[in-house]
């Protein structure tokens, strides 16, 4: 890691950098995929939401290839795939632990600060498999809604 972690903007560069560093070609589409990902500090998108982002920056591209896209920059570590309900998945931009709060009626997932879970007690995973890492989702609703 160089340099403090920054939430500023992601220029072209960067990204193009960031994709090489995982070992992904730097294509047209996937920098300006990136860009619009990235561009914009951290953050939980899904794939629609990216989808809508792409049309409005004028970037030619199909929710096929935005599905596409997404897979490949999770497995390659630059998001962290987030499961919150069946069929709705958000990919989030920061690819460290952290948890998470789900706003369920307004379908928005928001980070948990720093320390504020402390995991005292984890289960002892099943013969043959180690814990890869653990997402605590707290779900919310307003009050009195
Ligand atoms: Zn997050």
């Amino acid at each position: 890691m160089e340099g403090a972690p920054t939430r500023q903007g992601c220029p072209f560069h960067d990204v193009r950098q960031r994709l090489r560093r995982v070992g992904l070609r730097p294509t047209r589409q996937r920098v300006s995929l990136g860009w619009v990902l990235f561009a914009k500090g951290d953050r939980h998108v899904s794939a629609e939401m990216l989808f809508e982002e792409a049309m409005r920056e004028r970037i030619p591209v199909s929710l096929a290839t935005i599905y596409n896209t997404l897979r490949q920059f999770t497995d390659a570590g630059l998001l962290r795939e987030l499961a919150i309900d069946a069929g709705k998945t958000y990919f989030d931009t920061a690819s460290d632990d952290h948890h998470h709060f789900v706003i369920e009626d307004e379908n928005r997932v928001i980070d948990i600060p720093g320390r504020e879970i402390e995991l005292t007690t984890l289960p002892t995973p099943p013969e043959g498999y180690e814990i890869a890492h653990v997402d605590v989702l707290v779900r919310l609703r307003k009050i009195g809604g």
